[in-house]
């Protein structure tokens, strides 16, 4: 089969490799549509972890099951199913109490060096995986590309229900990238109304097509302003941090209501994750600053669900497909920013 391997910064080989097998407690998944995530570009960039000398990335992965080890129950050959990376551990404090995103001993497959990632023709889920990952039937007449999008959806969905966003909030969203786009279209279902916070033009006019009520470039407009005319004055009622810039979270505590809440939902760059928040504003309006990472296994089902309903529409989100013999243009087009989701699929299932 065919994988495509990161051995060095922005470098990925694709290389011709043995067929795998299935496990006795596993499968092998032929692999039609496999997302690009913030998080493997990230890891693009960097190169694979020292001491790794190549790795085959991505988790957004879905496909077809193609072989099914007799030792599992719960697939068949034949079965559409899309997965998420998070592989809890099952043992420690967190996983005891059912917060499995919290896992002391998390890995992540196509993260983690030794769980390799779906950016090739063929995926192993092992039964680990099956039982402590998170893998989902699709539904009924589903694209792989819209069975793809589940995952990055379910963290976008998770942080939402710890924000309570609702009917009649005012959220702000810093950022309009994929993520930042899918937060304007769950905050807009939920019943809020949107503004979105961009500096880039190219991703201002892909955020117009997520629907959001006003879009402001923060360097050429006052965005504390903005809000305060669209609120009477108040503020924002759920500012959410969906980039990776320090300075965002110090402007979203500026913007919030009293008693609002600040999503941190974009992780900082490991080297540098000191930010300054006003520390009294935080105090006297007794504002809520809250971290929001990855999500229960069940959301992703949720997620699949909502997107088999249009509630998330693919269509809107996917602006990119490449063959995954494409793979290293296909990371260059999700890096120019040009793009929002960028899939790579498989020759055959070129038009799924
Ligand atoms: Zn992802
Ligand atoms: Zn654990």
């Amino acid at each position: 089969m065919k994988a495509a391997f990161l051995t060095a910064p922005r470098t990925l080989e694709l290389r011709e490799i043995p067929d795998p097998t299935a496990p006795h407690d596993g499968l092998v998944l032929a692999v039609k549509a496999c997302g690009i995530c913030g998080s493997d570009l990230r890891r693009w960039k960097e190169g694979p972890p020292q001491g790794v000398a190549g790795m085959i990335p991505g988790h957004e992965a879905a496909g077809v099951v193609i072989e099914a080890g007799p030792g599992q129950s719960r697939f068949a050959v034949g079965d559409f199913i899309a997965i998420a990376p998070d592989v809890h551990c099952g043992r420690c404090y967190y996983c005891r109490r059912g917060l499995y995103n919290l896992c002391d001993e998390i890995r992540f497959v196509g993260v983690t060096p030794e769980l390799p990632g779906g950016l090739a023709e063929k995926l192993v889920l092992t039964g680990e995986i099956l039982s402590n990952g998170i893998v989902h039937r699709m539904p009924e007449g589903m694209s792989f590309a819209e069975g793809s999008l589940a995952e990055p959806s379910c963290s976008v969905l998770a942080s939402h229900d710890r924000a309570a966003t609702g009917l009649g909030d005012t959220v702000v969203v810093m950022g309009a990238g994929p993520i930042g786009c899918l937060h304007v279209i769950i905050a807009k279902a939920r019943g809020a109304s949107v503004i979105v916070s961009e500096p880039s033009p190219v991703r201002r006019q892909l955020a117009e097509r997520c629907g959001p009520d006003a879009i402001v470039d923060p360097s050429a407009e006052d965005l504390g302003a903005r809000v305060r005319q669209m609120t009477a004055g108040v503020g924002a009622d759920i500012v959410i941090c969906a980039n990776p810039i320090a300075e965002t979270q110090t402007r979203a505590v500026q913007i919030v209501r009293k008693r609002g809440k600040v999503i941190l939902f974009g992780g900082l760059p490991k080297a540098d994750p000191m930010v300054t928040l006003d520390s009294n504003r935080i105090h006297y309006g007794e504002i809520e600053v809250v971290g929001a990472f990855s999500y229960h296994p069940t959301v992703h089902q949720r997620a699949l669900d909502l997107i088999r309903r249009k509630v998330i529409d693919a269509d809107l989100l996917v602006t990119h497909t490449f063959d995954l013999r494409e793979v290293g243009k296909a990371f260059e087009a999700a890096a120019a920013g040009a793009a929002l989701k960028v899939v790579v699929t498989t020759q055959k299932d070129r038009n799924q």
